[in-house]
């Protein structure tokens, strides 16, 4: 049947599903069985899931309902009792795993093993498939019929889950080798597009979801109720036929090579595996892992890597196993974490220094264990190149800890809905028409001063607690301070004072609150030189750097002031300190010469004190709640837990966890809880973040 006749076939039974009957049970059966085929060896799918399950539960229902049982029916699977489940069963020879690797060149180190063994210079073929992220299953034929199902467990024992493994489609019942009990075995996987249909119920339904398909495909499989089994799209790979490798095996079967082996498998009436690859040599090998390393290959399921066997069986009884692997065979594992999703759409995202940043926002996905919905595409070239559409299947990659990126976009899949991603011509945060530096890749928002994108980030981060260190001006009052007109610049902190009566009138912040966020301003005067530094937010300039460039340029305080002294700072003298390389060098150099003006405004409001403060000074200063315990319950407008906690134990107060009869203090919140209750019960003095305020400015 042709794919265009197909569809409308489908389409057809679809529009009249509560019509159908009897005389549309062969149709509906050959129309599911090309939906399998589809589906399951082509890997391309021309419905969607929920279609195909209409049509699967309407043909299971016709046939019901005339009482027609044909073992041919692609229904046929369903209808097994109960019995054994679960129940533990010995493998008759070990599921031993195969060797791995994640480095290509261990290729070659592979076949120098192989080669000692057999004393030999004659050229090794190999064939390579894929490698399932599945879950190991062995399958026993007695006279050709399937009687039993064990699942890898610890390789010697596995529990048996025949009943499950009648539910899937693409295990054969029956397999035309008869002469012998045998065993075949290979990988239960699910497809990741059922493994997102079956999280997306299992949300709604309020159910954890599965991590990965692996794990999705082991709880699909080791089911209690063998209809859940069935319900999902699991499919079988086979890839070991433990008696074709014996030598009598091989003369019965008169199969020579791996590739012969598999064509067997596939006659059995097991899924042809959708890739297989055979080298001439160890050289076409290489270049082949090479490219599928570059360039994914691209399946409905997780693929964690390549299996590399030796073509010629009888070698692989020459070489026999190892202890835990076999010796002809290895598994090449892709370096890191790389997963599908849709890419929904693009956030044109603006840094603190005016950079924009195109953000991939994609459909959540497990990368690794984390869920990902952002992606960096690092800049407008790399988009460009990399020729990402809105609404494409894309690969993203999640390596170690880094923020996940996306690889590229997935071309053979587009559907003509993609949008062409162009980027943006003004800022997305002020409007102003964006830049780019001839020569560098960069866009970026030139209004350093007055776009609020800059603004919030800049401010946010010079109040922050590794500069300024304003503990009650926190990110929630910046915004509101910004949106408000009050806040501008670094400087406009330090006035902020003369809008003292408006922001009282705001809603929510009482006479205390003001006080105390002026408070903190004027107490960040006295900026330690280091911090001073990075609450600028020079670029490629964090806490260490601080430190080294304050160390220096303290060094060099004596008749200069310090603003003479930044302003005629060159790029040769910072490259000489150790730890500075030339690109932070050159960023510091630069940073000054352009924000003279606003460094000159802002050294009239701050004091950059060289060294830190003496301890006797300090304790004056701020150990108002030595020998006082607190803990923090409920939730608080504009400041988190977390800074309040800072706040506390600045003033010298100590920070508990828990209620006991020994808290000297509870600071409660919105929605304070159990805490409370057991606060009072104690008798421990309960305050609200008003009293805790005045507290600190007795
Ligand atoms: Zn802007």
């Amino acid at each position: 049947m042709q794919l265009s006749e197909l569809l409308a076939q489908t389409t057809k039974l679809l529009t009249q599903i509560s019509a159908l009957n009897e005389s549309d049970i062969l149709l509906l059966q050959e129309v599911l069985r090309e939906h399998n085929r589809l589906y399951y060896t082509e890997q391309s799918p021309i419905i969607s899931d929920r279609e195909y399950d209409i049509l699967f539960q309407t043909l299971k229902n016709l046939e019901e309902k005339y009482g027609i049982w044909d073992s041919n029916s692609p229904t046929k699977r369903i209808d097994v009792l109960v019995s054994n489940q679960f129940q533990k069963g010995l493998h008759a020879s070990q599921m031993i795993s195969l060797d791995n690797t994640y480095d290509e060149n261990d290729i070659i180190d592979f076949e120098g093993r192989i080669r000692n063994i057999l004393k030999s210079d004659e050229t090794l073929v190999y064939a390579m498939e894929l490698k399932f992220d599945g879950l190991g299953l062995s399958l026993t034929y007695r006279n050709g019929e399937l009687v039993k199902a064990l699942t890898r467990g610890n390789g010697v024992e596995g529990e048996d889950v025949t009943i499950n493994a009648l539910q899937i489609v693409s295990i054969p019942r029956h397999i035309s080798f008869t002469s012998k009990e045998v065993e075949i075995r290979g990988e239960v996987v699910l497809p990741i597009s059922e493994f997102m249909r079956i999280n997306r119920e299992r949300m709604e339904t309020g159910e954890k979801v599965f991590s990965n398909p692996r794990n999705a495909a082991s709880g699909s499989l080791r089911q209690l109720d063998y209809t859940i089994t069935a319900s999902r799209k699991l499919a079988f790979y086979a890839y070991s036929f433990p008696y074709a490798e014996t030598e009598e095996g091989r003369g019965e079967l008169k199969i020579q090579t791996y590739r012969d082996y598999l064509s067997l498998l596939e006659s059995f009436g097991f899924t042809k595996t959708p890739y297989i690859f055979s080298a001439a040599n160890i050289r076409e090998l290489q270049a082949e892992i090479h490219r599928l390393t570059l360039n994914r290959p691209v399946f409905d399921f997780e693929i964690d890597g390549l299996v590399i066997k030796l073509n010629n069986l009888t070698l692989w009884n020459t070489l026999g196993t190892t202890e835990h692997h076999p010796r002809y065979a290895i598994a090449y594992k892709f370096p890191a974490t790389n997963v599908r999703t849709k890419l929904l759409s693009i956030e044109h995202s603006v840094g603190r220094t005016g950079i924009i940043t195109p953000v991939a926002i994609l459909e959540p996905v497990n990368v690794g264990g984390v869920t990902v919905s952002r992606a960096t595409l690092h800049n407008y070239d790399e988009l460009a190149k990399k020729g990402v559409m809105e609404g494409d299947q894309v690969f993203i990659v999640r390596a170690g800890e880094v923020i996940p990126e996306v690889i590229g976009p997935i071309i053979e899949v587009r559907d003509g809905t993609e949008k062409i991603i162009t980027p943006p011509i003004t800022c997305p945060s002020c409007g102003t028409f964006l830049v780019q530096d001839i020569g560098k890749v960069a866009l970026y928002c030139p209004a350093r001063a007055t776009c609020p994108a800059q603004t919030s980030g800049a401010l946010k981060s010079f109040a922050g607690k590794h500069g300024a260190n304003m503990l009650t001006l926190g990110d929630k009052i910046i915004d509101i301070f910004i949106e408000q007109g009050f806040l501008t610049d670094f400087v406009s902190i330090y006035h902020l004072r003369e809008y003292s009566s408006s922001i009282i009138a705001l809603e929510g912040f009482k006479q205390k609150k003001v006080d105390n966020i002026l408070e903190s301003i004027e107490a960040s005067r006295d900026i330690p030189l280091a911090s001073f530094f990075v609450a600028l937010g020079i670029p490629q300039v964090g806490r260490k750097t601080g430190k080294l460039l304050a160390k220096y340029v303290s060094e060099k305080i004596g008749e200069r002031g310090l603003g003479d002294i930044l302003f005629h700072l060159t790029y040769e003298e910072l490259e000489q300190i150790h730890d500075v390389g030339p690109a932070t060098a050159g960023s510091i150099v630069y940073y000054f010469e352009e924000n003279r003006e606003m460094i000159t405004k802002l050294l009239y409001e701050v004091h950059p004190t060289f060294t830190s403060m003496q301890k006797g000074e300090s304790e004056e200063v701020f150990l108002r709640f030595t020998g006082k315990s607190f803990c923090v319950t409920g939730s608080f407008e504009g400041i988190s837990r977390d800074q309040i906690h800072e706040l506390i134990e600045l003033n010298g107060g100590e920070v508990r966890t828990s209620v006991s009869a020994k808290l000297d203090y509870l600071i409660v919140g919105n929605d304070a809880g159990s805490k409370k209750t057991k606060a009072e019960e104690l008798g421990v003095k309960i305050l609200d973040l008003e009293e805790l305020y005045e507290l600190i400015g007795e």
